[in-house]
């Protein structure tokens, strides 16, 4: 998995950081930059772009332009990503020409969840049980490899629980499948978990690697609702949680942040965690590390990529992050009168339901935190 394609040095304030993807996430990427003194140039083909709003330049282009993408090379320092759903061939495009990180092979990897969990497997790490399905035929031989319940997931553009069906039985199984496309999918076993769990790890230009503390992930209707840290989880839970997430940056020869989705399963055989999806990039949940630590997902990723060393994972208190989906962010000026809340709104220009228009902070004293409660092994 190795693929280091040239050395990183540490690029001085005043360089550009080239972002691939403009949504909320190269926005706050470019905040974070232009704190260390760089200037964000972002290239995006969608024509809402809120991160343009916040960086120095933005190229409106597909990203199968090599013209475009030649250019905006050649006037960046180092390219990053905000979006693991951009092409590899882009990645690889840009690589010949200007630093990329994290490696494109990073994308190959989290773009294809066959892929993705080939990958952990080999690392060692527990995934639920899983098996391609590439056409119906294969449907019979993967139930019984996975069992009952499972959850059906399109290899390729899946998220936040679009592209998945949950399966109890093996008619709804066909019929999930059928409607899926027939084909080209992943089946999994259904994990019967306590609590979600991510952790958020950055890996530096020289190796060096560090993860925040685990959080816990509530999620509704599929999508992340809140984070909570501290996690309540048990401290061995959360250093194997931490060891996985370095042990995957570490094999994948990673620059940058990036999110480690876990399920944490208790039984009668004590708390097991399985890694559900990895993201090449910072996370949905890490934003709590914008208020509630020193230096947050964002900077680390860009003291990575631009060769300087991480900063701190500490953190100075507890936090609770919301999203604000859909017209949630219309409830900004209440949010802002609350002086424990941090509001963070992306400038999106339509709110449809379900759609990332913001979050909120909410940060307590360290140990204080009314929402944490201690997972009972
Ligand atoms: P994903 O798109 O894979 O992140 O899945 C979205 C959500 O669906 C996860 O955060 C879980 O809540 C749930 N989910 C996905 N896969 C499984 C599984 N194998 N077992 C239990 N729950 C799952």
């Amino acid at each position: 998995m190795s693929e280091r394609p040239q050395p990183v040095r540490s690029l001085p304030p005043g360089g550009t950081v080239g972002i691939l993807g403009g949504g909320q996430l190269g926005r706050m990427l470019a905040m974070a930059a232009a704190r260390l003194g760089f200037r964000s140039h972002i290239y995006c083909p969608d024509a809402d772009r809120p991160a343009a709003d916040v960086a120095a330049a933005c190229r409106a282009a597909p990203y199968e332009d090599e013209a475009s993408l030649a250019a905006f090379a050649a006037a960046v320092s180092v390219v990053t990503y905000e979006f693991e759903n951009v092409p590899e061939a882009t990645a690889r495009y840009l690589a010949a020409r200007v630093p990329v990180w994290p490696p494109p092979v990073a994308l190959a990897v989290a773009q294809d969840r066959l892929r993705e969990k080939s990958f952990l497997t080999d690392a060692g790490v527990d995934t639920a049980p899983f098996a391609a399905i590439d056409a119906a035929a294969d449907l019979p031989a993967a139930l019984r490899a996975v069992g009952l319940p499972a959850v059906i997931k399109t290899r390729r553009f899946g998220y936040d629980g679009k592209g998945q069906a949950y399966v109890a039985d093996a008619a709804q199984a066909a019929e999930a499948l059928a409607a899926l496309g027939g084909g080209g999918v992943l089946i999994e076993g259904f994990v019967t978990f306590a609590r979600e769990i991510s952790v958020i790890v950055a890996r530096g230009a020289d190796g060096a690697a560090r993860c925040y503390e685990p959080v816990w992930n509530v999620h509704e209707n599929h999508v992340l609702a809140r984070s909570i840290v501290p996690s309540g989880i048990p401290a061995a839970v959360a250093e194997a949680a931490k060891d996985i997430a370095l042990r995957i940056a570490e094999r994948l020869d990673y620059v940058g942040v990036m999110g480690i989705e876990m399920f944490l399963a208790t039984g009668d055989s004590g708390p097991r965690l399985f890694v559900n999806e990895m993201a090449p990039r910072v996370h949905n949940s890490g934003h709590w590390t914008l208020d509630a630590c020193v230096v947050s997902q964002f900077e680390q990723h860009i003291r990575a990529i631009c060769g300087w060393p991480l900063g701190t994972v500490e953190r100075h208190s507890d936090a609770v992050m919301a999203n604000l989906l859909g017209d949630a962010v219309d409830g900004w000026a209440e949010l802002a009168q609350r002086p424990d809340v941090a509001v963070h709104i992306y400038g999106k220009s339509g709110a449809a339901p379900g759609r990332k228009m913001g979050h909120v902070t909410r940060l307590y004293p360290r140990g204080s935190n009314p929402c944490t409660s201690p997972l009972q092994p």
